[in-house]
């Protein structure tokens, strides 16, 4: 455990905006240590270092897949509430397919934020070195003290230490 911090609060120490420039978060330095202060500022350079066209693709990427995958889900509760009215394997099919189609749409919109996010993490990893970037990265999860909702997404859209190191050479 490291000891020179208290968890803090979970509020996004910094992010890359759509304009390419970078916000952080003004009381950053006094709750990281300045090695992970620089770690989170050259992810969130990741970010920001991306081509317009990159940009773009992730704009559109997320945006497409959120609203099919909330279309998906819509169709669900429609042919739910319509199912009284219809052929039982109809409904049933409907349902299936409804079902299969938001689960795809999600699926597509964690990749599309996993791979940014792998991209910006690989940045980081580039200008650090390997040992640096795990033994910072690694201080950061021990500090960090996340809310349930900011976990789960942890989870869905970030690659691990492992993961970035071992995907570094592609792209
Ligand atoms: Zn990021």
């Amino acid at each position: 455990m490291y000891t020179g911090y208290q968890p803090t609060s979970c509020v996004t120490p910094a992010k890359a905006t759509v304009f390419n420039t970078i916000r952080l978060n003004e009381n950053l330095t006094e709750r990281y240590p300045q090695d992970v202060v620089e770690y989170i500022f050259l992810h969130e350079r990741g970010h920001a270092a991306r081509s317009r066209i990159n940009l773009v693709w992730f704009l559109l990427g997320t945006t497409l897949t959120f609203l099919a995958a909330g279309v998906s889900v819509g169709f669900v509760v429609v042919f739910g509430l319509f199912a009284a009215t219809n052929p039982i394997p109809q409904v049933i099919g409907l349902l299936v397919l409804s079902l299969c189609l938001s689960t795809v749409f999600s699926w597509l919109f964690c990749r599309v934020k996993f791979k940014e996010e792998l991209r910006a993490e690989r940045y980081a990893l580039n200008q650090l070195g390997e040992d640096e970037f795990r033994r910072r990265s690694e201080t950061y999860e021990e500090i960090v003290d996340r809310s349930r909702y900011d976990r789960l997404k942890r989870r869905l859209f970030y690659p691990s230490v492992d993961t970035v190191i071992l995907e570094r050479e592609d792209g």
